[in-house]
């Protein structure tokens, strides 16, 4: 059994999983680097390392300080959160060697699921829909061969790629050279790999992702949907669960398709299955081997701890429900607050003067953020997550306004003023948006 976890990260996402093992009753291990000292998931912990200075690489991101930190606190486990650390199979596999607990996948799971091509392959393998495209690499002299048989549009993808960089729509033939020879050159100057494959261009999905859970030993299940399909720059914003899109008989479909596969993986721990969904039809484009920032709307509409989950399949105590148990109950909504210009996005690190969070009945307020709380530049923008539950979507948005209203930030400014327009936004209301609508409503002109 785990007895002393250390968190190799900052921010809510550190205080998040703190809280989880003290309702386990497990000792708590922060780290943190030295513009952090005075951060509340250091304050909450056990106890508490520093593991370097302000750099991520030199301190979040710095294995060795972390397999230290390990050996001086004899924590036995180590939580990565989201980001930094969390997959990185080196890291794993660093841990491994040394007799410490990596909660998270085996290693070579996250390898798999690291490499575009491969995670797309496997996932086929697995009988999860994927998009159509190219079957691995595709060079100048395949490339219209290819697209004829996909149909155009489509678009080009880097293998290596991430955060939407060397990524290029061809809309016809008469395009498709030149966004063949772009996206390569992206992808080498990005990734330092100029390799690139095909898939068809789709033009207004939404991007609905799967919660599952594995213990590693072929049970796993799945907690239905998220619709993250509010981003801007392919970053999330707005989270909901469940889709405005799915009825029951379409979760439960594609939920089984997944969990599925993660039984013939053998997969272990937490994870999500990203897909594009368009014409009810889904189409794989990713999985994330980790817990995700907009894992609580799972939590409000099961009730189930995700982070209780990974630390029980870890020690290997398995799964606390079996399919059959989990139950789907209303609507959640998350809103990530971060320390932006809520117009043009730009940063506002600084020191938070006043601090007031909502409460009430079905108000969850994720967040390392207080009163006199100086953000550090060095990391991202992230400084709280707002979920609020209700028994219906309705619900869940009059709750919501009234729990924008009485959130109080002051001092820097904040995404805030953006979710208080959002929710008086009619497609919004009627859960009528897609991958593309938060970017058109960004570019008119505010009123
Ligand atoms: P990355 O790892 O670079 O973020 P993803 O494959 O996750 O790349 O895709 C990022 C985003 O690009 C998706 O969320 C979606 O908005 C868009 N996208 C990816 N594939 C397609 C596609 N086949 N058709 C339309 N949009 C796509």
């Amino acid at each position: 059994m785990i007895s002393k976890i250390l968190i190799a990260n900052r921010g809510e996402i550190a205080l998040r999983v703190l809280r989880a093992c003290k309702e386990l009753g497990i000792a708590t291990v922060a780290v943190h680097s030295t513009a952090d000292a005075d951060a509340m998931h250091v304050r909450l912990a056990d106890e508490s390392v520093c593991i370097g200075p302000p750099p991520s690489r030199d301190s979040y991101l710095n294995i060795h300080q972390i397999v230290a930190a390990c050996e001086i606190t004899g924590a036995d486990a180590v939580h990565p959160g989201y980001g930094f650390l969390s997959e990185n199979a080196k890291f794993a596999d660093i841990l491994d060697a040394h007799g410490i607990t990596f909660i998270g996948p085996t290693a070579d799971h996250i390898r798999i699921m690291g490499d575009k091509i491969t995670a797309k392959e496997t996932a086929k393998s697995l009988g999860i829909p994927v998009v159509p495209g190219s079957a691995g690499e595709v060079k100048p002299e395949n490339a219209l061969a290819i697209a004829r048989e996909i149909g155009f549009p489509v678009l080009i993808k880097a293998t290596a790629g991430g955060g939407g960089r060397g990524m290029k729509v061809a809309r016809s033939e008469d395009d498709l050279s030149e966004a063949v020879s772009t996206a390569r050159s992206e992808a080498l100057a990005a990734f330092g790999n100029d390799a690139v494959y095909m898939e068809k261009y789709l033009g207004k999905p939404r991007h609905i992702e799967i919660q599952v859970i594995g213990d590693g030993e072929g049970n796993a299940i799945h907690l239905g949907e998220r619709d993250c399909s509010l981003q801007r720059r392919h970053q999330k914003v707005w989270e909901e669960a469940n889709s405005p899109a799915l009825n029951v008989e379409q979760r439960m479909k594609i939920g089984e398709v997944c969990a599925d596969a993660m039984r013939k993986l053998k997969y272990r721990g937490a994870g999500t299955i990203e897909f594009l969904y368009e014409n009810g039809e889904f189409y794989f484009i990713e999985m994330n081997t980790r817990l995700q920032v907009e894992h609580p709307i799972t939590e409000a509409i099961t009730g189930i701890d995700l982070v209780h989950e990974q630390i029980r399949v870890a020690s290997g105590a398995g799964l606390s429900v079996t399919q059959e148990e989990v139950v789907f109950s209303g609507h959640a909504i998350e809103c990530r607050i971060n320390a932006e210009d809520p117009r043009t996005f730009v940063p506002s690190p600084g020191t938070i003067t006043h601090f007031h969070a909502p409460g009430g009945l079905g108000v969850r307020v994720d967040s390392g953020a207080y009163q006199g709380y100086r953000i550090p530049p060095y990391y991202d923008s992230l400084i709280g997550k707002l979920i609020v539950h209700g028994r219906t979507r309705v619900e869940c948005m009059m709750r919501l306004r009234r729990v924008l209203d009485e959130f109080v930030i002051d001092g820097i400014k904040t995404t805030l003023p953006l979710f208080q327009d959002l929710i008086n936004n009619q497609d919004i209301a009627n859960g009528d948006y897609d991958i593309h609508w938060l970017e058109h409503y960004l570019a008119q002109p505010s009123e």
